[in-house]
């Protein structure tokens, strides 16, 4: 397979690498950033990008991005007219990002900028995707850590794709997979899910997470409940059946406890006055209830899932030219 890079047309020179840095509020960490990341990147390729999506910070960062901007013309930046969060931040960048190859890293130096070259030599080995897989990480509390780790695992068992464990954002690209991440028009945007479900082939490449080089985290907890929710509705529907699996099993309870009320009615002469229509009644309904929500739980499944509008496929390689 080729690799030639070729820009979009009209877009200007053609970029090898594009790093995506999704900033909010990471005014310490900027520079620091950039000494590390840009000498990385021209051992790489000469034709690098690096592109700053300010996701509406209220610190000086944007101030310190133009500044690297003015020394370096590759230093690239696309500023969000608010805090939209880290998700829609990095699809900002997919859309504006110019490479042949488009990487994700965060701002903070958790993710070591110097593994981008081994990410891109693997990539360029005939990958399509090469994630950084944590084999430790500093970063978090003993709560954050469990938290993650029974969040990935969870959604591993409800998801029918396979979406790697321990992995976050900081992954590397070619062309066509951005191309159908940017093709998936879905608004609860979950990119680490998307990536895996959109195919080609993918290789890890491991790392030891650094804890943050300062500042601080601009993931609440809030936002990472959040995240969790949009993963989990997005790749399974699970929890919709939920209700359908529930509604089958009272039923059948019902069912018996419905056959015990009676016969006790007509065996037992103890049953208080009223107590078996009352049972009846009520599980009955119960029943008829749940597994009513199921079937509707079913049918919105449905619609949630052509709500998502995705492509049905993504095409990762051919000898045949499609018919206009
Ligand atoms: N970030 C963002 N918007 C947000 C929160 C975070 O763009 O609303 C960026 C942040 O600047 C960093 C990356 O996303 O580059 C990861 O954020 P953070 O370090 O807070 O997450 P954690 O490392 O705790 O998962
Ligand atoms: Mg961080």
């Amino acid at each position: 397979m080729s690799h030639a890079p070729q820009a979009p047309a009209g877009l200007g020179p053609a970029v090898d690498l594009t790093v995506i840095v999704p900033v909010y509020n990471e005014e310490p960490n900027l520079r620091a950033l950039y000494a590390r990341l840009e000498p990385t990147l021209a051992a790489i390729s000469a034709r690098y990008e690096i592109l700053f999506v300010d996701d509406g910070s209220r610190d000086r960062s944007m101030e310190i991005v133009r500044a690297l901007g003015a020394e370096n013309p590759r230093v690239k930046y696309v500023v969000l007219s608010r805090n939209f969060g880290h998700q829609v931040a990095l699809s900002a960048g997919l859309d504006h990002a110019r490479g042949s190859a488009v990487a994700i890293i965060d701002a903070d130096l958790q993710d070591p900028p110097e593994l981008l070259a081994e990410m891109h030599a693997k990539l360029r080995g005939g990958f399509q995707v090469v994630y950084a897989q944590r084999r430790s990480r500093k970063d978090k509390s003993l709560v954050k850590k469990v938290a993650y780790k029974v969040f990935y695992r969870l959604l591993a068992r409800l998801s029918q794709i396979e979406i790697p464990l321990d992995t976050g954002d900081f992954r590397i690209m070619d062309r066509k997979v951005v191309d159908a991440l940017r093709a998936m028009p879905e608004q609860h945007k979950f990119l680490r899910g998307q990536v895996a479900w959109v195919g080609f082939d993918h290789a890890a490449v491991e790392y030891d997470r650094d804890a943050r080089h300062a500042g601080a985290p601009g993931y609440t907890w809030r936002k990472l409940f959040l995240l969790a929710v949009d993963g989990i509705t997005s790749f399974s529907d699970v929890p919709l059946r939920l209700a359908t699996f529930a509604g089958l099993i009272v039923s059948f309870v019902a069912f018996l406890l419905i056959v015990y009320a009676l016969v006790s009615y007509f065996y037992n002469a103890r049953t208080p006055q009223g107590w078996t229509s009352l049972m009846v009644s009520v599980l009955f309904l119960g029943g008829i209830q749940l597994l009513s929500i199921g079937i509707i739980g079913e049918y919105i499944g449905r619609l949630a899932s052509d709500a998502r509008r995705r492509p049905l496929y993504f095409v990762k390689d051919t000898n045949s030219t499609p018919s206009a």
